[in-house]
């Protein structure tokens, strides 16, 4: 059996930043990546031949509930930084604060992440676009400005020389190869075997049909806030594991005007934070299969999508739950099964989005606007807002989300924690969780720049408390 120091499961954010962390201390790092090594800008971001090769299940996934909510992962090297937006967020002092008091989390303060977060912000070169925002972000501004609400321009991961998003793939992964890491793909980890209260080793499902077991000293598991979650149970590990999945549920709308210039190669980098926290408006990727996606549900239907260019605008408005999902797995299925229950009072706040983001829309200067619901009318005026919000039932409301964490909650409260402050499972010794499953909550920002910074600062906690020093964090 082949034995490494660390493994890390998954490429993504968390592992990405795990591996890097790990690799530059001089520690022997396998990372493990289930997805294809797909290479950045093979394919159109956000088009249907990459949504076949970088997304799990190629984009269909869903939380079952009422209504259900579909959500998207990557499942790729670099995992769902490669097929996402890049708009970059650091955690708030209010965040943290936030599950100091409500998880018992220790050493969480924006003193200490400050400095990981500006390594991040310059290994990511995150940045606004050097002279003005494109029309589709200028648009859902407009609208904002005329309504008196605050709006910004959402920093991203950006390469504007070469018009790159600086993924997982380019950046950290990139780096944690040149300091001797190992990245396989096409590795999936089906289970942690546990002996005696230690993880010792992983069985590992190869693409070609190989099963190979690897022991390791840690695991850092980092597949992601639903499949992290399966993992662990898989292995047994179950305390307060799976139980406290939590999201931004997101409804949509189509605008048409000639002032919105969509690029169906980028998205909007504007968001309307006038009500953030809580609730955030913004623009996402449009194109023909996204529209048709978009207006399936309404009485607009799809036949006409191909008329459609860049006229039309899918714009989004997201709110921070408090719902919790759960995740099962069920013999003799790879999936987990997950679930998503959706308070009153969010779904209220949810048709409240929605209500505003009509608003916003006609008053940037749509011509028409378009609920992404069941049965959704064009609308051109205010008056008209009212009847869409009432239509998006819960039985007509089309839901969807980027956004899943909060799965394996950390802290130091053994009653409602899976993990401790620094990842380390309460329940078996040598498994770190690293990724989004410990961001406890929904945190009412793009949450990557926070998975990221968690991660590096456990990988951290981890070399220190072995007496190995970290490397510095800026990449030269
Ligand atoms: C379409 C989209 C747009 C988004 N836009 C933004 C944005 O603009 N800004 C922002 O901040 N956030 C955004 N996000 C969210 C952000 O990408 C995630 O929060 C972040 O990537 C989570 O990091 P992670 O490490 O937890 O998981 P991921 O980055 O998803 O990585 C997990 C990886 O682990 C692999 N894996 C899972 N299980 C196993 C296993 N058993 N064995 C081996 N490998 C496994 C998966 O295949 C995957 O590649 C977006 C997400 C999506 C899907």
């Amino acid at each position: 059996m082949r034995h490494v120091d660390a493994l890390v499961v998954g490429s993504g954010a968390g592992g990405a930043t795990t591996a890097a962390t790990l690799a530059a201390a001089g520690v022997q790092t396998l990372v493990l990546e289930e997805g294809p090594d797909v290479g950045p800008g093979t394919f159109r971001q956000f088009s249907q031949d990459q949504m076949r090769a970088q997304y799990r299940n190629r984009g269909q996934l869903v939380a079952l509930g009422l209504p259900p909510i579909t959500y998207a992962e990557g499942r790729c090297v670099g995992g769902s930084t490669e097929i996402n937006s890049g708009l970059y967020h650091r955690p708030s002092q209010a965040l943290l604060e936030g599950w100091t008091r409500g998880w018992s989390v220790v050493d969480l303060t924006s003193e200490g992440m400050g400095p990981i977060s500006d390594a991040i912000e310059h290994n990511l070169n995150v940045s606004t676009f050097p002279d003005r925002v494109p029309t589709a972000s200028a648009f859902l501004a407009s609208g904002a400005q005329r309504l008196g609400w605050f709006s910004t321009e959402v920093p991203r991961w950006f390469d504007h020389a070469t018009g790159r998003r600086q993924s997982m793939t380019l950046t950290y992964l990139a780096y944690a190869r040149e300091r001797g890491a190992q990245i396989v793909s096409g590795a999936w980890v089906r289970r942690l075997e546990i002996d005696r209260g230690r993880a010792v080793a992983a069985e590992v499902e190869h693409s070609d049909g190989r099963v190979e077991r690897i022991g390791f000293d840690v695991v850092f598991v980092c597949g992601g806030a639903v499949q992290s979650a399966a993992l662990l149970l898989r292995s047994g590990v179950r305390r307060n594991v799976g139980r406290t999945l939590s999201m931004h549920p997101t409804v949509k709308a189509v605008a048409f005007s000639d002032l919105i210039g969509s690029d169906p190669s980028d998205v909007p980098v504007t968001q309307v934070r006038e009500f953030a926290p809580d609730m955030t408006i913004g623009g996402s990727a449009t194109d023909a299969p996204l529209l048709a996606l978009a207006l399936l549900p309404t009485a607009v239907g799809v036949d006409r999508v191909l008329d459609f260019g860049p006229d039309a605008g899918i714009y989004y408005a997201a709110i921070r739950s408090s719902g919790r999902g759960r995740i099962r797995v069920v013999r003799g299925m790879r999936d987990p099964l997950v679930t998503f229950r959706l308070p009153t009072d969010d779904f209220a706040r949810l048709q409240s989005a929605m209500g505003r983001l009509l608003m916003v829309l006609l008053a940037a200067g749509s011509e028409q606007v378009v609920a992404s619901v069941h049965g959704g009318q064009p609308i051109s005026s205010d008056a008209q807002i009212p009847a869409e919000v009432t239509r998006m039932t819960r039985r007509a409301a089309d839901l969807m989300t980027v956004h899943v964490c909060s799965s394996v909650p950390m802290g130091e409260d053994r009653e409602i924690c899976a993990v401790d402050s620094h990842g380390a499972s309460h329940e078996v010794a040598g498994v770190i969780v690293n990724d989004a499953s410990i961001v406890n909550g929904a945190p009412g920002i793009n949450p990557q720049g926070t998975v990221m910074a968690l991660a590096i600062r456990n990988a951290e906690h981890f070399l220190t408390q072995r007496g190995v020093h970290p490397a510095a964090r800026e990449f030269a």
